[in-house]
């Protein structure tokens, strides 16, 4: 199961070092947050994750299993702002105080995180997608680990205080590791700060602030809508005037639309991961944002390979 959700790196991690039984049982919604669980809770933490990291996150729906994951965690971990809304339905269905809001069992991972594209909009289910709060892919600002590692680490020394030491050792080894590929990316991106950019979803508002990209407009007119013709057309011929040099693009979103924009600005479509495990190679944390920066400096940089 591991191995399917989370690629082979994580599973290694977790698996040569930790017997199951033995360790804390965290269930993170995403396996992004997932994957940060293993690098803060390491040997004394089995992770799971809960939404499959090749498809649509804002489109799933637990399925039968996911409820008795739920119920089995110490630790019930969730991206919050209504991007995994189907989560409260599990836990009402539980009943057990533990993972409920407020519950030692509980972490909301965007608590802290300084958020974008704020409304003031309280959670709905429409369609699946739910950006009604705020962009909810914070994840995709390598700052953010900071947050959300700190969350991780003092939820953990919560349910095993004894451990405090190890969790604080492992949470300092990822944050210097983290450091170090922050000024390598920064470094990577420099030249290209304030390139102008479509993206298919608005996956990459945290990411493109952290790196001073500026994404104009989005091949979807909402998010989970697919584009018109007329919307197409249009985002076109902005794209032209703003001289737009790339085209962001989701593994699992349709790409056609995605290819023909690309296509009509003579610009690169770049395949950009969301989430760990989305493209192969970004079974871990920092290697989704290794994967990110490559990708992007590849199809930035004069040679560039285009993806057509
Ligand atoms: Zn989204």
């Amino acid at each position: 199961m591991l191995a399917r959700i989370l690629g082979p790196l994580i599973t290694a991690a977790v698996m040569a070092v930790a017997p199951a039984s033995a360790a804390l049982r965290v269930v993170a919604t995403t396996t992004d947050l997932a994957a940060l669980a293993v690098a803060v809770g390491g040997e004394l933490v089995s992770v799971e994750s809960i939404v499959p990291s090749a498809t649509d996150p804002e489109a799933f729906e637990p399925r039968p299993g996911d409820l008795d994951k739920v119920r089995r965690a110490v630790l019930l971990v969730r991206v919050g702002l209504g991007y995994d809304y189907w989560l409260d339905a599990l836990v009402e269905q539980i009943g057990d105080q533990r993972l409920m809001r407020g519950g030692d069992a509980y972490l909301d991972a965007s608590v802290g995180i300084p958020l974008l594209e704020i409304r003031g909009q309280s959670v709905t289910n429409e369609g699946g997608h739910s950006h009604g709060v705020a962009n909810p892919h914070y994840w995709l600002d390598p700052e953010t680990a900071v947050i959300v590692t700190a969350g991780l680490a003092e939820a953990l020394v919560r349910l095993a205080p004894e451990q405090r030491e190890r969790i604080a050792a492992n949470r300092q080894r990822f944050l210097t590791e983290l450091k170090l590929r922050r000024e390598r990316w920064n470094e990577l991106l420099a030249p290209f700060a304030g390139v102008k950019l479509i993206a298919y979803h608005n996956s990459w508002p945290y990411f493109a602030r952290r790196f001073r990209l500026d994404i104009i407009d989005f091949v979807e007119p909402k998010p989970g809508v697919a584009p018109s013709p007329a919307h197409l057309s249009q985002l076109i011929s902005e794209g032209r005037k703003m001289r737009v040099r790339a085209v962001l693009h989701e593994p699992y979103e349709p790409e056609d639309a995605s290819r023909l924009v690309a296509r009509k600005l003579d610009v690169p479509m770049v395949l950009l991961a969301v989430s760990v495990g989305s493209v192969p190679g970004t079974g871990d944390y920092l290697s989704l944002l290794d994967h990110n920066v490559a990708a992007l400096v590849g199809a930035l940089s004069p040679t560039g390979r285009q993806v057509r």
